[in-house]
């Protein structure tokens, strides 16, 4: 059962009935570790290690219920967590629609009428097929159990007579298990009030797409994006914020007439490389563009790239585009009774509109812009000719989630008469820290470690000058900026 087979690697829309391979399976990955990030020497096997601790020291993500012991792979998003991650929905949003003309928003519902999912295949296919260990009672994806012992995954017999990864004991023939969360919608709990937290966020733009079109009388091609919380009942998430059961997707579906799919398909691959490359900056070496194969594709699917990561624990899904062909529309116009064609004005041809669908994860997207900040390097100390190592988050400066830190050089009032002010003025601007706590040169490295692009320093010349010291993040280049001319630096720094 092909639509079963690996639904928790994808992040909704590529092969969102379908999988991809995926070869590290939880008992292993700690000890996987075959690809480096680059050549950056400290990238070793801990770096997952090093980045969660970070993360958690300085309020970038915090495991989620702690005070109660925790509860297995969920994560909360701390102060600075949620300003990086905000930043980068904030650039999608510009990016692939404010600044289109092709492009509108949309915010649906978490819970939706169960048709909907019926229409999508998940309430028949959404499904994992799992062995139970006799013994400890621990599940696994079938697929990992038999890859891992280097048998064929799709032999879904050949589990039984294999044993438990984790303690050796026998394992169960594999069974079906639904991954859409199960609620009920009021007081009673029966079938007839059963209700499903989304699995992905695509339904809600298939249902609204004669709403939105006849609303915006938007032509063909155009799409519709949307970002929100999705729910996956994953029996293996792990990997940080790489796959939890609650996460945030950002995708939209671009409609189309089909006979043009092949040119739009490629306008999108290349509108996600420059995503990649001009704003969220990364080493675009580090991207793995995967054509997922004939045979492997869902059966609607008529061409599916899967954008790949190099992550310290393999080279895995980021997110992907797909060409779904009519599949959705025509679902949802059988299974509600509704006319969803399209007739196109000039023509006058009628068609149910295609659908390219690129899907991000943005929670994988954070980890993504975490991995590739991390730094640590040899940086001077306050001793002459003597160094230390330093880390520091080198996020693209208009990501970073603090931009400004003022810094008085001591806790003396006549400097807080200063950088006080200075400080709130900037916070009409810019997210900005103030900190008057140990030396400067700590400050720097608190600063540095959790990216903040530029340190502005308030010493006692700066009663006298009007000026203060502005330090660069990486080069530590340090230059005396006149106070009335800050903001207007800064402004220039933050647009280059
Ligand atoms: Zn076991």
């Amino acid at each position: 059962m092909q639509s079963a087979s690996h639904p928790a690697e994808n992040l909704g829309g590529t092969s969102r009935l379908f999988g991809t391979q995926d070869l590290i399976f939880r008992s292993f990955f700690i000890h996987y570790y075959v690809y480096s990030l680059s050549d950056k020497s400290y990238m070793t096997e801990n770096l997952m290690d090093k980045i969660i601790s970070l993360c958690k020291r300085r309020g970038f993500v915090f495991p989620g219920s702690e005070i109660y012991g925790g509860l297995a792979n969920s994560w909360d998003y701390g102060p600075l967590g949620h300003i990086l991650k905000q930043n980068i929905k904030a650039q999608w949003w510009k990016f692939f629609v404010q600044e289109r003309g092709d492009m509108v928003p949309l915010d649906t519902a978490i819970i939706m009428n169960p048709k909907v999912w019926e229409a999508s295949g998940h309430l028949q296919n959404f499904s994992d097929l799992l062995t139970e260990c006799k013994k400890c009672h621990h599940r696994f994806r079938a697929d990992h159990v038999l890859e891992a012992a280097g048998k064929n995954p799709n032999d879904l017999k050949a589990v039984v007579g294999l044993v438990c990864p984790d303690c050796g004991g026998e394992l169960t023939a594999a069974k079906s298990f639904n991954l859409m969360f199960k609620t009920f919608l009021g007081t009673n709990e029966d079938t007839s009030t059963t209700a499903y937290l989304r699995p992905e966020t695509a339904g809600g733009m298939f249902v609204n797409f004669k709403n939105v079109q006849s609303v915006t009388r938007r032509r063909l091609p155009f799409g519709i994006a949307q970002v929100g919380k999705n729910f996956r009942n994953e029996i293996t998430p792990g990997n940080f914020i790489f796959r939890t059961r609650e996460f945030e997707i950002g995708e939209f579906e671009y409609f189309i007439n089909p006979k043009d799919w092949e040119s739009i398909f490629e306008m999108w691959l290349g509108e996600i490389k420059r995503w990649w490359k001009d704003i969220m900056r990364i080493n675009m070496d580090n991207l793995v563009w995967h054509e997922i194969p004939d045979g492997e594709r869902a059966h609607y699917s008529k061409r599916t790239v899967d954008i790949e990561y190099k992550y310290p624990f393999g080279v895995k899904e980021l997110h992907g585009i797909a060409y779904r062909t009519d599949f959705d529309l025509s679902r949802h116009q059988t299974v509600s009774g509704q006319d969803l064609s399209y007739t196109d004005p000039e023509t006058g041809e009628k068609y149910l509109p295609h659908v390219i669908e690129p899907t991000f994860g943005i929670d994988r997207m954070v980890l993504v812009m975490l991995l590739e900040a991390y730094h640590e390097e040899e940086a001077p100390t306050a001793e002459a000719g003597e160094t230390e190592t330093r880390v520091v988050m080198k996020f693209p400066k208009h990501l970073a989630p603090i931009q400004v830190a003022v810094l008085p050089l001591s806790k003396k009032e006549a400097l807080a008469g200063v950088a006080k002010p200075l400080a709130d003025k900037l916070r009409k601007k810019f997210w900005v820290e103030y900190d008057e706590t140990q030396s400067i040169g700590k400050r720097y490295r608190r600063q540095d470690e959790i990216g903040t692009p530029y340190c502005v320093t308030v010493d006692f010349d700066s009663i006298e000058d009007h000026k203060v010291t502005v330090r660069d993040r990486d080069t530590m280049q340090q230059e005396r900026v006149a106070l009335d001319d800050l903001d207007s630096y800064l402004t220039q720094k933050f647009a280059a």
